[in-house]
């Protein structure tokens, strides 16, 4: 059975790098993968085609109203699907135009049956800021949502939004959280905030990835880590990740906090990091 997974994140976090990343260590497991990019920049494949931007389904569209989806589906690393939704012109229409009529155009073609594959990953937007980027929960598109964080408030801000996108639909047949992929996690400090989060919010951390050179040379390469450096420690991690995806099997319903209670809880730790500073209290330091 298909399994239909959605990253959301803000924008900037690493949600393009780690759903290449997690698509090109699923299709190295033996799975058939298909990396479906909802971002009107239509960058989120780049990494699977050697740097390579793809026609955009909406642009095709536009010269074609006929497509097959055929069309607009393109091969990258091991076989993987790609596809770019798209957008309108910057300032012009609703951004989530785009996936709404992909998506719809695969549904009509029943691409995901006939493919015959095992995952469709959607590489989505930051905060679910228009009601197209909430297609793939609120339509049960996606079965199972992750987001990408790091230890940031303002990510941590933009993931407690999409919790409360989740909670919305989830009465609804919605998608729901499969967890937090906790991103640029390289100090103590980072995933004590990020493990706290997730235990106010009744989530949990998928993976700690650390930030690291080898995805920045990998994607100077136009490449995934997990093509570029396969025996690199990173590239461990994103197998470990994708794994984990591939295991994964009951979503829930998260518990956003209100914004007074994300201010308190920044307040704590603003006052814990400072402490851990001026050496009042043990630890590793910060920074
Ligand atoms: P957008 O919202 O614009 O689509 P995004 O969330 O998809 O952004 P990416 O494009 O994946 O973010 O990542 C932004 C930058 O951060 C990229 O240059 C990427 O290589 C880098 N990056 C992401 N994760 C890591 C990491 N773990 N280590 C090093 N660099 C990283
Ligand atoms: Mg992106």
């Amino acid at each position: 059975k298909i399994k239909q997974i959605a990253i959301y994140g803000k924008g900037g976090i690493g949600k393009s790098t780690t759903t290449s990343n997690i698509s090109a260590a699923l299709s190295t497991l033996g799975y058939k993968v298909m990396q479906f990019g909802c971002d009107p920049k239509s960058d989120s494949t780049n990494t699977l085609r050697q740097g390579k931007y793809i026609p955009t389904v909406l642009d095709t569209l536009r010269d074609k109203p006929n497509v097959k989806a055929q069309e607009v589906i393109f091969t990258g690393f091991n076989g993987i699907f790609c596809v770019e939704a798209g957008g309108p012109a910057p300032g012009v229409g609703c951004a989530g135009r785009g996936i709404t009529t992909a998506v719809q155009l695969f549904k009509q073609q029943h691409v995901f049956e006939d493919l015959d594959l095992d995952y469709v990953i959607f590489d989505v937007l930051g905060d679910v800021v228009c009601g197209g980027f909430a297609v793939p929960i609120r339509e049960g598109i996606a079965e199972h949502v992750f987001t990408v964080s790091s230890s940031d408030f303002m990510a941590v801000y933009a993931a407690n939004n999409l919790f409360n996108g989740i909670k919305k639909y989830s009465n609804a047949g919605g998608a729901l959280l499969g967890g937090v992929i906790a991103n640029s996690i390289n100090q103590p400090y980072a995933k004590d905030i990020i493990d706290d989060f997730v235990k106010q919010t009744k989530t949990q951390v998928v993976e700690y990835v650390p930030r690291s050179v080898t995805v920045t040379q990998s994607e100077l390469q136009g490449k995934t880590t997990i093509e570029a450096a396969p025996n690199s420690a990173q590239a461990q991690v994103y197998l470990s990740l994708a794994k984990k995806i591939a295991a994964h099997e009951v979503s829930k319903v998260p518990e956003p906090l209100t914004v007074s209670e994300l201010r308190e809880w920044a307040a704590k730790w603003a006052d814990h990091l400072l402490a851990l500073e001026t050496g009042t209290i043990e630890g590793a330091k910060a920074g």
